[in-house]
C-alpha cells in the first residue's frame, strides 16, 4: 500500500530516494536545507515543506538523508516534539555509537526508529542491485517496509539499532582495501607499460575468484582454528610478500599500500606462527594492545 512519506535532505542520495518513492506510488514530501535542490521532485510530483516543522507534519514515516550524524541533530533537535508517533528512518551514514545515540534519542521523543546503511550509489536506487541494511525497531521496520522496498532490497540485521552502521562500515572497509589493491596494482604494471585498461580483465578475473576466500578465511576465524588444512603457509606468504615490496621499491614505487599488511604478516612469522593460515593476523586486529 502506498505511504505517506517525507524525505529531509536532497543531496544526491536523498534526491535518489524521494524519486524512487514517486516511481512507486507514494506521497512523498521533500525538505532540504537549500530549498531549491527540491525544485525537480516538486515537478515531478513530490510536496514542497516549507519547512521541517512542515515536513514532519506531513508524513507518518520520516526519511533522513543527510550529511552526517551532526547535521541530523541540526534538522531535528528544535522539531523533536513533532516526532512523537512517527517512524523516523535515518540513511544518514552514521558509526555504530551515532546509530544507537540517534535511537535513544529518538525513543525518548516518542518516535519509533530504524538505522540505515545504504549499500549502493544513487544510480543504483530502486534497481535490482540495490540493498541496504537497516537494524533498530521491527515495528518501525513494519511500518515503513513498503516505503523501503522501493529503495532497495531490505536485509534487516536485528534490534540492535547500531548493527547497519556496524556492517556498512565493515563493507565499506573491506571494499576501500579492495580498492587499495587495485590502485597498486594499475600502479605497478604501468612500470611496465601496461595501461590499466589492457591489465583490467585479468586483475578483475583473479580478484573474482580470490573473494571466495572470505568463506574459507570464516571457518578459521570463527572456529579460532588457523592451522588446519593449511595449503599456503603464513611463512611462505609472508616471504613472497617481502618480494612484493622489494618489486615496488625496484621501480621507484610509493609501497605504502602494502606496507601495512606486511608488517603484521612479518610479525605474525617472528612470533612462530609461520606454519599457519594468514588468518591468524585477525588477532593483532581486534585487540587495542595489538599494535603494530
Ligand atoms: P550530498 O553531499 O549530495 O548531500 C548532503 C545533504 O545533506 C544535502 O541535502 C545538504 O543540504 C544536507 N546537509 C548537510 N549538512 C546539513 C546541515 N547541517 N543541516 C541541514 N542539511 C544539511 O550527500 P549524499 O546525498 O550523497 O549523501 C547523503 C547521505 O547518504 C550521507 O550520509 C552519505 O554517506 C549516504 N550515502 C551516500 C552514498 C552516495 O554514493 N552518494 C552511498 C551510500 C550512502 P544542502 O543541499 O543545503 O547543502
Amino acid at each position: 500500500p502506498p505511504l505517506s512519506v517525507t524525505v529531509l535532505g536532497l543531496g544526491t542520495m536523498g534526491t535518489a530516494l524521494a524519486s524512487a518513492l514517486l516511481d512507486t506510488g507514494h506521497a512523498v514530501t521533500v525538505w532540504n536545507r537549500t530549498a531549491s535542490r527540491a525544485t525537480p521532485l516538486i515537478t515531478r510530483g513530490a510536496a514542497r515543506a516549507g519547512d521541517v516543522g512542515e515536513a514532519l507534519a506531513a508524513s507518518r514515516v520520516i526519511v533522513t538523508c543527510l550529511l552526517d550524524h551532526a547535521s541530523v541533530h541540526d534538522v531535528l533537535d528544535d522539531h523533536a516534539s513533532a516526532l512523537t508517533g512517527r517512524t523516523l528512518v535515518n540513511v544518514t551514514n552514521t558509526t555504530p555509537e551515532g546509530s544507537a545515540e540517534l535511537a535513544s534519542w529518538a525513543a525518548s521523543h516518542g518516535a519509533d526508529f530504524l538505522d540505515g546503511g545504504i549499500m549502493a550509489v544513487p544510480p543504483q536506487i530502486g534497481t535490482p542491485s540495490a540493498f541496504v541494511l537497516y537494524s533498530g525497531s521491527p515495528s518501525a521496520l513494519e511500518t515503513a517496509r513498503p516505503a523501503l522496498e522501493a529503495f532497495g532490497d531490505v536485509r534487516y540485521l536485528g534490534s540492535d539499532p547500531s548493527l547497519a552502521a556496524l556492517q556498512d562500515t565493515a563493507l565499506l572497509s573491506g571494499m576501500y582495501g579492495l580498492f587499495g589493491g587495485i590502485l597498486h596494482a594499475f600502479a605497478l604494471v604501468r612500470t611496465g607499460g601496461v595501461t590499466a585498461r589492457q591489465f583490467a580483465p585479468v586483475l578483475r578475473e583473479w580478484l573474482t575468484g580470490m573473494v571466495g576466500w572470505a568463506s574459507s578465511a570464516a571457518e578459521r576465524i570463527d572456529d579460532g582454528d588457523h592451522a588446519r588444512d593449511v595449503a599456503s603457509n603464513l611463512a611462505m606468504q609472508a616471504t613472497a610478500y617481502e618480494g612484493f615490496l622489494a618489486v615496488a621499491r625496484d621501480r621507484g614505487m610509493n609501497p605504502l599500500l602494502l606496507d601495512p599488511l606486511g608488517r603484521l604478516l612479518r610479525r605474525r612469522v617472528a612470533e612462530g606462527f609461520g606454519h599457519e593460515d594468514i588468518t591468524g593476523v585477525i588477532d593483532y586486529l581486534t585487540a587495542s594492545t595489538n599494535t603494530t
